[in-house]
């Protein structure tokens, strides 16, 4: 899978072009291609995607409630009506300027796969914590957290992106055997809780800087699955040739 993340970037009719130029320059993908656009926009994109063979939609958060007085909020079956395939949950920027935490976003998980919507769920470490050699300790946390009460058809549903805070909009990627060895770690976690079958079919993307440039070395790793792309989503031409690079 390749999924863009938009953030909050383009307006409805800047998105609509910018999925409709995707669609164009990839033609029939070999894989997932997702666009997680800003909420106004779902409606829309998933018109389009609901066209194109390999192309799905994803919202970039939800509510953990199903519906009630949360003035400015969606809830998961809101999502799934609309016929939206994917959500974004636990990104670095909710989990920072937003005050989202692992419990909260497992939450948000057991809501979205009840209404029939696949979570991407975001982990990954800060730089202070990689440098003092602790990633693997604060990422197990994560995943333990959000992900270890599901049981294995739920965790079947999930996507998991690993995407290293200190590589996020930064320029500067994890190197192919960084990315590799996380996601080797996170794959025997599943594996360990999960058991062998759930771990080898769960997707795991790789987020952080990903650009056309350094993409086909990061894919090629062996348990790197694809990627979640920030910036680079937002070039046709460019996000394209991420795809291909699968
Ligand atoms: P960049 O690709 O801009 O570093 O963003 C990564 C990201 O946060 C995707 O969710």
């Amino acid at each position: 899978m390749v999924a863009g993340n938009w953030k909050m970037n383009t307006t409805p009719a800047e998105g609509a072009a910018l999925a409709q130029a995707v669609i164009e320059h990839v033609g029939t993908p070999g894989t997932k291609v997702v666009f997680g656009v800003p909420a106004i926009q779902l409606t829309q994109i998933q018109a389009l995607t609901s066209k194109a063979p390999g192309f799905y939609v994803a919202a970039q958060n939800m509510h953990q409630e199903d519906s009630g007085a949360y003035t400015g909020e969606i809830s998961a079956r809101m999502l799934a009506a609309a016929g939206v395939d994917y959500v974004i949950l636990g990104h670095s920027e909710r989990r920072d300027y937003f005050g989202e935490d692992d419990t909260l976003i497992h939450a948000k998980i057991l809501k979205a796969l009840a209404a029939g919507v696949q979570p991407i769920y975001c982990c990954g470490e800060k730089l202070n914590i990689r440098q003092a050699g602790n990633h693997e300790m604060v990422v197990g946390k994560q995943i333990e957290q959000a992900l270890f009460t599901l049981e294995a058809e739920q965790m079947r549903q999930v996507v998991i992106a690993y995407e290293p805070v200190w590589a996020i909009g930064t320029g500067v990627t994890a190197s192919p055997e960084q990315a590799q060895d996380m996601h080797a770690f996170i794959r025997r976690m599943i594996h360990n809780y999960f058991g062998q079958d759930v771990a080898e079919s769960t997707t795991i993307l790789y987020g952080g800087s990903v650009k056309p440039d350094n993409a086909e070395e990061l894919f090629g790793m062996p348990d790197v699955d694809g990627g979640l792309v920030g910036g680079a989503s937002l070039d046709a031409a460019g996000f394209a040739a991420i795809v291909k690079a699968l």
